[in-house]
């Protein structure tokens, strides 16, 4: 590999003088490693300081993790977004203390057996918590690789993944992989990022073969993205005195295990010929057993997944007969209830533009 203990020490040295002060970079604690890992994970370092600070006054320990209560649990991930990664926190904290004593495993292949700890999030934990020579791949060390060594082909397709990962294991730091490994981390976030890369101020910009070449900006190419998929959901605020009808969706799929109103998804074909209206009540009706009456529409929001965007509509009916079922779960709150419970971001904005927040 070309150049590699030169661009070792630049990156190294570089990220000792500016690195950012972050709470999960004062501690070597596997456990608030893996914390602080598995909530970087698609989500902004400025979005993750509060959880992280929040998370671990709650869940101290990996015991405490593992004992958590499910809704508490949720409460502290409630905005962070996909949220089968707190399910898997405490599955794999409970595996933890069953089987390992309540330690982290200090191996690749006895770390990988945790639920939820893929190849990153254990190469993290492995080279920041304990030393060990293992290459960290995310998006941003994609990015910087593929420049750095000027790959072309589309990084998301097989074999140019497996060649980034030959790459980045045959440039793991043996002395210090816990620099290294947040330098290239830091490097992708704050210098070389997706767009406009500030290779002027790059520590490596003089080994970079994309910026000799000038292809800078076209790297790492992508296999162009599918459309998302369309989708009406019609949400229904169902009034009852002064509360309000809530619904727990069930484990399986989109928001699984956590609070929503109830709703009716429209797609496709389906949106010339559903009315909406009849449909929710339809739903109400056959799911949870109760009548209501249509009231009025009160708002509007939108909501983008990785692979669906929700248009809501925010409609309101009035509870007329009908008890609530054993299944699926839900509830009669009020307002100031709300807090109590955890909604995925997605509701949040439905229940504001319903004016219930
Ligand atoms: Fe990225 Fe530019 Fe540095 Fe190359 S020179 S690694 S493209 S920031």
């Amino acid at each position: 590999m070309n150049n590699r203990n030169e661009i070792h020490n630049a990156l190294v040295a570089w990220y000792k003088v500016v690195k950012r002060d972050l709470p999960w970079r004062k501690t070597q604690d596997p456990y608030k490693i893996w914390i602080s890992e598995v909530m970087l994970q698609q989500t902004l370092v400025e979005t993750v300081k509060g959880y992280y600070t929040r998370f671990l006054e709650t869940f101290p320990t990996v015991y405490d993790l593992a004992g958590a209560d499910d809704e508490l649990l949720m409460k502290h991930w409630e905005g962070l977004g996909y949220y089968s990664r707190a399910r898997n926190l405490k599955r794999a904290a409970i595996m933890l203390v069953e089987e390992f004593n309540g330690e982290m495993p200090d191996d690749l292949k006895t770390i990988r057996k945790l639920p939820g700890i893929g190849p990153y999030t254990a190469g993290a934990i492995l080279s920041i918590a304990y030393d060990k020579p293992v290459a960290a791949v995310d998006g941003n060390v994609i990015r910087v690789y593929s420049r750095l060594f000027k790959i072309e082909g589309e990084v998301d397709q097989k074999e140019v993944k497996t060649t980034i990962d030959e790459i980045a294991n045959l440039m793991a730091h043996e002395e210090d992989p816990s620099s290294y490994n947040q330098s290239l981390m830091e490097l992708g976030a704050t210098v070389c990022i997706p767009k406009n890369p500030r290779c002027l101020t790059c520590p490596v910009q003089s080994y970079c073969q994309a910026f000799e070449a000038g292809v800078q900006n076209d790297l790492p190419k992508k296999t162009p993205k599918k459309p998302k998929k369309e989708v009406d959901l019609y949400a229904m605020v169902v009034k009852k005195d002064d509360a309000f009808l809530i619904l727990k969706r069930s484990e399986q799929g989109l928001l699984s295990g956590l609070w929503s109103l109830p709703s009716a998804e429209v797609s496709g074909d389906e949106k010339e010929t559903v009315v909406p209206v009849d449909n929710c009540r339809h739903m109400l009706s056959d799911e949870i057993g109760i009548d209501v009456s249509y009231v009025r529409e009160l708002g509007i929001a939108t909501h983008v997944f990785t692979h669906i965007r929700w248009s809501i509509k925010v409609l309101e009916f009035n509870w007329v007969a009908g008890a609530l079922p054993d299944y699926p779960e839900t509830k009669w709150i009020r307002k100031d209830e709300i807090e109590t419970y955890a909604f995925p971001t997605a509701y949040k904005k439905a229940l504001r533009s319903g004016s219930l927040l």
